[in-house]
Formats: structure tokens, sequence, C-alpha cells
């Protein structure tokens, strides 16, 4: 079995034994869609959100046209596998279908690629508002904790900009646009990190 594979395996039993009744890391069939949205509303918490996810600014390193990919893993990439997982929901607590989730991120060394999409890419939820990202912790850089940037878009409404952070992080304390509303929920794997976070938008 490739280490891929492997490594996916354990992520998803990780996420099967935490979920409670949420969404598995595999891709969706109809009847497992249906069945998740009516089980859990919520796949961070299990419970209906009671405020919006808020936004932060976009930054200096963000580049539009990135790939449709739901793995930013590229061969020779060093660093912490990522297994980053949630779903769109509005504050009604409705799966949001169809939204585009645009993430980038730093290299492991804290640096970006801003001559091409090395750790950029884009995808829509699914039918029952989840997405589903493959990747690796990013370093810090001066300045900036760990995080990772994403725009959030529901169907026909504004782009919501924020970024993503990880819990027991030194320099978490030292950023100044740090919130804590934006921590992932992360659990360590046996190939990496498995992290969950619920997008909540106005749409
Ligand atoms: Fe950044």
């Amino acid at each position: 079995m490739p280490d891929r594979a492997i490594w996916l395996t354990a992520v998803v039993a990780a996420l099967a034994l935490s979920a409670c009744g949420g969404p598995s890391a595999t891709a969706p069939t109809p009847s497992t869609a249906a069945s998740a949205a009516s089980a859990s509303p919520a796949a961070t918490t299990g419970a209906c959100p009671t405020q919006l996810t808020p936004s932060q600014t976009e930054g200096p390193y963000f580049k539009a046209g990135s790939p449709a990919r739901t793995s930013l893993i590229e061969s020779g990439m060093t660093g912490t596998r990522l297994l980053l997982r949630g779903r769109v929901l509005t504050l009604a607590c409705a799966p949001v279908a169809g939204a585009t989730l645009d993430f980038w991120q730093a290299d492991a060394g804290g640096a970006y690629d801003n001559s091409g999409y090395r750790l950029r890419g884009h995808q829509l939820t699914d039918s029952a508002g989840r997405y589903f990202l493959e990747t690796i912790v990013p370093g810090e850089y001066p300045g900036r904790t760990e995080h990772i940037h994403v725009k959030v878009q529901a169907p026909g409404k504004t782009v919501l900009t924020t970024q993503l952070y990880f819990p027991g992080v030194a320099r978490n304390q030292q950023d100044s646009i740090f919130d804590a509303h934006l921590l992932l929920t992360v659990q360590d794997t046996a190939g990496g990190k498995a992290a969950s976070f619920d997008f909540v938008t106005s749409g």
C-alpha cells in the first residue's frame, strides 16, 4: 500500500472515532451525504452555529486562478501532513452546497509560491456542504503564526475572506491578528494531523 494510502487510512480511522456521526473523509455518495446531513448539522461540534465566521485580512499573497483540487500535496513536498475537513453552513444551520473554498498557504519553511500555484487550490462543497483538503501544516514567517488563508463564497453571495489557526502554537499570542474563533480542532494521527473547521456564512 503506498504511504499516502496508509496515511489516509489512519486519518479516516481517527476521524471515524471522533466525528460522532459526522462525515467520513472519503468522497461522499448521495446516500452517505444525506445521512450525514440529517445526523449532524455541524461536523465540528455537532451543534448548530451561534455566530458567523469572522473575516480577516487577505494579506499580500492571494493569487486568483488557483487550480481546482482537494490535495495540495506534491512530490517532494516536506512538512507535517494535514487533513482538513468540515462544512460550510448558514447561521440557520443549513449546509451550503456548491460553495467555493479557495485555500492558499505558506510551505513548511514559511514561504509562499508567488510565481506558480504550489499550496494553492480551490474546490466546491458537496451536497451536504462538506469540503476536504489534503495539505501540510504551514510554517511561520516574520510577524505571523501558523495559518491557512481561505476565501469562502456561497453561490451568489459575497466572499468571506479569513484565516485558520492551529491550537497550542506559542506564536499565536504574538500575532496581532490571531483570533481564537478561527482555531482549528486538531488531532494527531499516525501520519500527521487531522483537523476540522466549519465555516458559517451569511449566505
Ligand atoms: Fe499568510
